[in-house]
C-alpha cells in the first residue's frame, strides 16, 4: 500500500532543511518549517510554504521538543516528517511516537535506528553474516583483565570505544598496556556523561586508516542496493572536512565487494531509507565494518553528483511505500565530486568554532559547482547549533577535474567577518598527497600546521573587484536588509586571515 504524502515537516534549521524542501517543492509536496528564536530570519523559514516558531534557541528547548513538533504536525495537518541528520534524526523514540501519532517518519524504523544506534548492537547484528569486523571484544567490557589480555593479543595500539559514541566522540588510543587503566577509566566516564551509557569495548587501533563509506538505499519490500563510496578521511577531531566520490583507490572488485557487505548490513536490520554503511579501510585495502548511520548523511550530495539520484526523492518515495525503481546494475559511478564543509572555524587556532556575523558572502557559482548552505549575507551564526557555514560541492568528469573546480570555486568564495575553512580546504586540494590519492584519516596532524596558511595565493585584482561590487550591491539595498556597514576592507579572504 503506498500513501501519497501531501505536506512534510522538515524537523531541522539551516541547509539540509532547506536542501530537503528544494526536493518536495520539485514534487509538488507542501513544506513546512520549524525554527527556533534565534532562526526566525533563516532562509529555511523563508522558503517554507509555513513556518512555526518552535521555542528558544538552545536545540534542548526547540529542535529537540518531540510533542511540539507532532503538535505542529497535527495543527497544519503534515502527513511525514523529514528529519535531516543530526537532532532528532537517530533518536528511535522520536520515530516511534512519529509513527504512534499517525505520520510517516522519513526514515528507517525505529528498530533499525536502535540495533544500529550502539556500535554492539550493530556488530552482533551483522554477525550472522561474511562482514569484516576489526579485531575486538564484541560484547561491552566486564571484565577488565579479560580485556587487557584480549588487548595484547590483538596488539597494541588499540582503542577504546563507546558502544553509544558517535560524532567523532567517545574514543581513546591506548598506545601500551601500562596506559590501559587510565584510558579505560577516562573512556567510560566520558562515556557516561556524554551518552549516558557507560559500555565500552575495544578495537584494533587501524594504522593508517581511510574511512570509506557506502551509501544504501532500502525499500519497504526489502530492495536494497548501493550508491557507491564515498572517502571521508580528511578528517579534524575525528570529524570530516573534506569528502569526495568515488574513492581514489578502491578497485571496482573491493567496490563491488564493500557495496556487498553494506546491503548485508542493511538486511541485517531490516533497513529502508537511505543509510550509510561506514567502513575503516587499512593501507592494504582490507576493510572492515565500523557501523551504519541511519540517516541521511551530511555528505550524501556527492553520491547524488555522480550517479544523477536524488537521495531525498527516493527517501520520499520509500516512505511513501513505493518500490525502488533503481536496480544496482542499473547504476554507474559517472564523473567524480568533491565536497568540502566550510565551518565557521579557525584552523589556525586548532579548528576552534568562530561565529560572528558574515560581513561579506558571496557563493561561488559556474560549471560544476553546487552550493548547499543556509545562510545569507549579513545573518549572523548563531552559538547554539554546529557552526557548518555551508557545504560547496563540484563535479567534473575526473579527480582531476573536480579539484581543480574546488580550487577555483574556493577563491570565488568570499566570506568575512568570521574566519573559515576555506583556506584550510584549499590546502588540502593543493597537497600532493591528497592530489594523488595516498592519505589517510591521520592528514590534519601529519601535514597541517597553520604556518601554511600564510603561503596561500593573495588576491586576484578579480578578487578584489567581486568584493568591491558585492560591497556596492549591499549599499544600494534599503538598510533594513543591508547588514555590511563598513567597506570591507580585507583585500581577500586569505590575505584578512592573516592580517587578523
Ligand atoms: P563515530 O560514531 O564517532 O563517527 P566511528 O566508529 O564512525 O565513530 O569512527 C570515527 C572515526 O574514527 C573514523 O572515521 C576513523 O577516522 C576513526 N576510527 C574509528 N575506528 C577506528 C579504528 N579501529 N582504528 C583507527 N581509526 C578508527
Amino acid at each position: 500500500m503506498t500513501t501519497a504524502i501531501r505536506k512534510l515537516l522538515v524537523a531541522n534549521r539551516g541547509e539540509i532543511a532547506l536542501r530537503v524542501m528544494r526536493t518536495c517543492r520539485e514534487m509538488g509536496i507542501r513544506t513546512v518549517a520549524i525554527y527556533s528564536e534565534a532562526d526566525r530570519l533563516s532562509p529555511h523559514v523563508r522558503y517554507a510554504d509555513e513556518a512555526v516558531c518552535v521555542g528558544p534557541p538552545p536545540s534542548s528547548e526547540s529542535y529537540l521538543q518531540t510533542d511540539v513538533i507532532i503538535d505542529v504536525c497535527k495543527k497544519l495537518a503534515v502527513d511525514a516528517i523529514h528529519p535531516g541528520y543530526g537532532f532528532l534524526s537517530e533518536n528511535a523514540n522520536f520515530a516511534r511516537a512519529v509513527r504512534e501519532a499517525g505520520l510517516i517518519f522519513v526514515g528507517p524504523s525505529p528498530e533499525a535506528i536502535e540495533m544500529m544506534g550502539s556500535k554492539l548492537g550493530a556488530k552482533a547484528a551483522v554477525s550472522t553474516y561474511n562482514i569484516p569486523m576489526v579485531p575486538g571484544t564484541p560484547d561491552a567490557i566486564s571484565d577488565r583483565e579479560a580485556a587487557k589480555r584480549t588487548a595484547a593479543e590483538i596488539g597494541y595500539p588499540i582503542l577504546i570505544k563507546a558502544s553509544a559514541g558517535g560524532g567523532g566522540k567517545g574514543m581513546r588510543i591506548v598506545q601500551m598496556e601500562q596506559e590501559f587503566d587510565e584510558q579505560m577509566e577516562r573512556a567510560v566516564s566520558e562515556a557516561i556523561s556524554s551518552f549516558g551509557d557507560g559500555s565500552v569495548f575495544i578495537e584494533k587501533y587501524v594504522t593508517s586508516p581511510r574511512h570509506v563509506e557506502i551509501q544504501v538505499l532500502g525499500d519497504q519490500h526489502g530492495n536494497i542496493i548501493h550508491l557507491f563510496e564515498r572517502e571521508c578521511s580528511v578528517q579534524r577531531r575525528h570529524q570530516k572536512v573534506v569528502e569526495e566520490a568515488p574513492s581514489a583507490v578502491l578497485t571496482p572488485e573491493i567496490r563491488a565487494e564493500m557495496g556487498r557487505c553494506a546491503v548485508d548490513v542493511a538486511r541485517a536490520c531490516g533497513y529502508y531509507g537511505a543509510g550509510t554503511v561506514e567502513f575503516i579501510v587499512d593501507d592494504q585495502l582490507n576493510f572492515y565494518f565500523l557501523e551504519m548511520n541511519t540517516r541521511l548523511q551530511v555528505e550524501h550530495p556527492v553520491t547524488e553528483q555522480i550517479t544523477g539520484v536524488d537521495l531525498v526523492k527516493q527517501m520520499i518515495y520509500i516512505a511513501e511505500g513505493k518500490p525502488l525503481t533503481i536496480k544496482q546494475d542499473e547504476l554507474e559511478i559517472k564523473g567524480h565530486a568533491v565536497e568540502i564543509r566550510v565551518y565557521a572555524e579557525d584552523p589556525a587556532n586548532n579548528f576552534l568554532p568562530d561565529v560572528g556575523t558574515l560581513h561579506t558572502y558571496v557563493r561561488p557559482q559556474g560549471n560544476g559547482v553546487r552550493v548547499d548552505d543556509g545562510f545569507e549575507q549579513g545573518m549572523a551564526i548563531p552559538i547554539y547549533y554546529d557552526p557548518m557555514i555551508a557545504k560547496l560541492i563540484t563535479y567534473g568528469a575526473t579527480r582531476e577535474e573536480a579539484i581543480e573546480k574546488m580550487i577555483r570555486a574556493i577563491d570565488e568564495y568570499q566570506i568575512s567577518g568570521v574566519q573559515t575553512t576555506l583556506p584550510f580546504c584549499r590546502f588540502v586540494m593543493e597537497h600532493e598527497a591528497f592530489r594523488s590519492g595516498q592519505f589517510d584519516t591521520h592528514f590534519v596532524q601529519r601535514y597541517f600546521t597553520p604556518q601554511v596558511l600564510q603561503a596561500q595565493p593573495d588576491a586576484t585584482e578579480t578578487q578584489l573587484a567581486a568584493t568591491l561590487a558585492a560591497w556596492l550591491l549591499d549599499q544600494r539595498k534599503p538598510k533594513a536588509e543591508s547588514a555590511a556597514t563598513s567597506l570591507p576592507v580585507q583585500r581577500s579572504k586569505w590575505k584578512e586571515n592573516r592580517l587578523r
